[in-house]
């Protein structure tokens, strides 16, 4: 059951509007106030993960999650590996293991080459990349895994950790990389931004490994951009957006172990 029906607050001839509900599997709603949450709730986006980057944001992540709309990941991005302190990490650690029956998913994490300052700065990320993955194997937690300029690393990581329940977001790998990382069951996210190599990805999997996400606030999208994720899927594979949205939405829930009863069900005229 994916289809909702919203009351319009104006127009006799048609008070109700059929949307189809949507799923966000990757933004950042500790960078938004309240609205944002609102206004993607109203066009449908009834489930959101919100990724935490560092301390302050993980906090505020927890503070916002709702447990029914917005839910929680928390992890440290590589961007902040080459400063943080072994006793940050280990507080955000605990952070995580105390609220392991909330999070969703331990992200946002990962390697970012692009931004990386030399060889001490790679090296950080990678054992700060490798501490998290050890933890979601202990606390049986997906990972939510940001890759830039750095997916044969990120799949090496994946593969040699045992990885098990991966989400690649805001995937930027080719179609064989897609095909491999499909073929260990990973999931991959795709955003609201059209590109060439990620059309072949799209192409070269199930749709069965996809999700939609925004990365919003990236590219000053809101979580209501995603459905111009979806539209890019769909458009990809050839099929309804309707038909795109409900197997995206689904492959979320079921990955992010997501059963809330969001919208009351009603088919609409
Ligand atoms: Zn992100």
């Amino acid at each position: 059951m994916a289809v909702i029906a919203k009351q319009m607050t104006s127009g006799d001839e048609s008070k109700y509007k059929t949307l189809v509900e949507l799923a966000d599997a990757h933004c950042h709603l500790y960078a938004f106030d309240g609205s944002a949450t609102a206004d993607a709730i109203a066009k449908g986006v009834a489930t959101m993960i919100s990724n935490g980057v560092d301390t302050k944001s993980n906090l505020k992540t927890l503070e916002i999650s709702d447990g029914r709309h917005v839910f929680p990941a928390l992890g440290i991005h590589p961007d902040y590996a080459e400063n943080i302190s072994d006793d940050e990490i280990e507080y955000n650690i605990r952070l995580i293991r105390e609220n392991k029956n909330i999070v969703k998913s331990i992200g946002e994490i990962g390697l970012d080459f692009a931004h990386a300052h030399g060889v001490n700065s790679i090296e950080k990320q990678m054992a700060l990349f490798e501490t998290f993955i050890d933890l979601s194997n202990e606390l049986n937690l997906p990972i939510s895994v940001h890759s830039r300029n750095a997916m044969p690393q990120v799949l090496h990581i994946l593969n040699e950790k045992g990885a098990n329940a991966v989400h690649l977001h805001f995937f930027e790998g080719s179609a064989d990389d897609a095909i491999e990382a499909a073929r260990r069951g990973y999931m991959m996210s795709i955003p609201p931004l059209k590109s060439g190599s990620r059309i072949s990805a799209i192409k070269a999997v199930p749709i069965g490994n996809l999700m939609a996400e925004t990365d919003s606030p990236t590219a000053n999208s809101t979580p209501s951009d995603v459905d111009k994720a979806v539209n890019i899927i769909a458009d990809a594979k050839g099929i309804r957006y309707e038909d795109a949205a409900r197997a995206l939405t689904e492959n979320t829930k079921r990955f992010f172990n997501i059963s809330t009863a969001k919208f009351m069900r009603n088919a609409g005229p």
